[in-house]
């Protein structure tokens, strides 16, 4: 994740696509979108949940512009993933499940 995120960084460095990070968070919900529509187009509106697929390179977009975010806002985002699954982990050994509105 943090060679991920450095990559980024260093593409937005050289190709001068700094922004701020209201842009970049934008930015990453209208990729998220796509994957929204990719998911609902495919089934069906989810009338066929097994038909359900995304494409790749959505995915990628979406990632892109989450590790764009984090590099704006100085954010490392391995070390929030780890902080994400600990919490999660703490959740379901105290008998939950790792969503927070379960
Ligand atoms: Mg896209």
């Amino acid at each position: 994740m943090r060679n991920s995120q450095r990559r980024v960084a260093e593409f937005l460095d050289d190709e001068d696509l700094h922004a701020p990070p209201a842009y970049r968070l934008l930015d990453l919900s209208a990729e998220v979108g796509e994957l929204a529509a990719d998911a609902t187009a495919s089934s069906g509106y989810g009338s066929d949940p097994d038909a359900l697929s995304v494409q790749r390179d959505e995915l990628g977009d979406a990632l892109f512009a989450l590790l764009a975010l984090a590099d704006e806002l100085d954010i490392d985002a391995a070390a929030a993933l780890e902080e994400s699954i600990a919490k999660y982990e703490a959740r379901i050994d105290d008998g939950g499940a790792p969503g927070s509105g379960e």
